[in-house]
């Protein structure tokens, strides 16, 4: 899967895409990023990509003219491809839509700074806008990183066959349950029993209880949709009832 990332600070990329599952991801070939700087296709010899809005107010706004013929140019390179826009407008980024994206062949992805970007781009590239949290930043770089890293890893083969994505928060719909490692005694703090006990069946019912009872403490809204089973729901009525731990 190609990622075609418009930016104007493509250098703040080389950290993420060279490290760790993704750089893996990009050194197996089964990963690929281009890089645009949008000031690049800037039109004036000053290279100006923002300008003052219309209306007035504070800051200044990503100019139409540049950003148009830098995606001009990364969709001739990725015919068909969805064109994201990183904004704390946008839907907020899921890992359902995560796993809908790495179904895509190349995807185009555009970096916000300043006020924001003209309102043509998006009618222009019929482009759908992104959010990665209710919160603002300095600008899109760091969403489009969450997404390159939150979808990269859910294409096939990026992930090695020790790190599957299927047992994951939010891939069954209820956030995980908790891990533990060696030893199993720290500073008074002892692993529970069960997962001691060699007991698949045992350790599968302890672990989903446990992401049932940290769903409905930390994240209720997500049980609304969650895929739960009968046994599910009587564990639910029981951590209700204060019975389960
Ligand atoms: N004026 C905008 C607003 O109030 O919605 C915020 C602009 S922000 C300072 C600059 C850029 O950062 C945005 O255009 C967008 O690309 C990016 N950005 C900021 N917060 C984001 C978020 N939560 N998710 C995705 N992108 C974000």
């Amino acid at each position: 899967m190609k990622f075609h990332i418009l930016t104007l600070f493509p250098e703040m990329f080389a950290g993420p895409l060279s490290t760790s599952i993704i750089g893996r991801g990009v050194e197996s070939g089964l990963l690929g990023f281009e890089l645009y700087n949008i000031r690049d296709y800037a039109l004036d010899r000053h290279r100006t990509v923002d300008d003052a809005p219309y209306g007035g107010g504070a800051g200044m706004v990503m100019k139409v003219e540049p950003l148009t013929a830098c995606l001009e140019e990364a969709t001739r390179n990725a015919p068909g491809a969805r064109v994201l826009l990183a904004s704390p407008r946008g839907t907020p980024l899921t890992q359902k839509m995560a796993a809908e994206l790495a179904t895509e062949r190349e995807i185009v992805v555009v970096c916000g700074r300043y006020e924001g970007i003209d309102e043509r781009v998006r009618e222009l590239f019929s482009a759908v806008e992104f959010s990665i949290g209710d919160y603002v930043l300095t600008g899109g770089e760091l969403a489009a990183m969450v997404l390159v890293d939150a979808v990269g890893r859910l294409v096939p083969g990026v992930l090695g066959s020790s790190e599957s994505a299927e047992d994951e928060s939010f891939s069954a719909g209820l956030l995980e349950y908790p891990h533990y490692t060696r030893p199993p005694e720290f500073r008074g703090l002892k692993v529970p029993e069960v997962l001691l006990s060699g007991n698949h069946k045992e350790i599968a019912r302890w672990r989903r209880t446990q992401a049932l009872l940290k769903t409905s403490r930390i994240r209720p809204s997500l049980l609304e949709t969650a895929d739960l089973t009968g046994e599910d729901l009587r564990v639910l009525q029981e951590l209700e009832q204060g019975g389960a731990r």
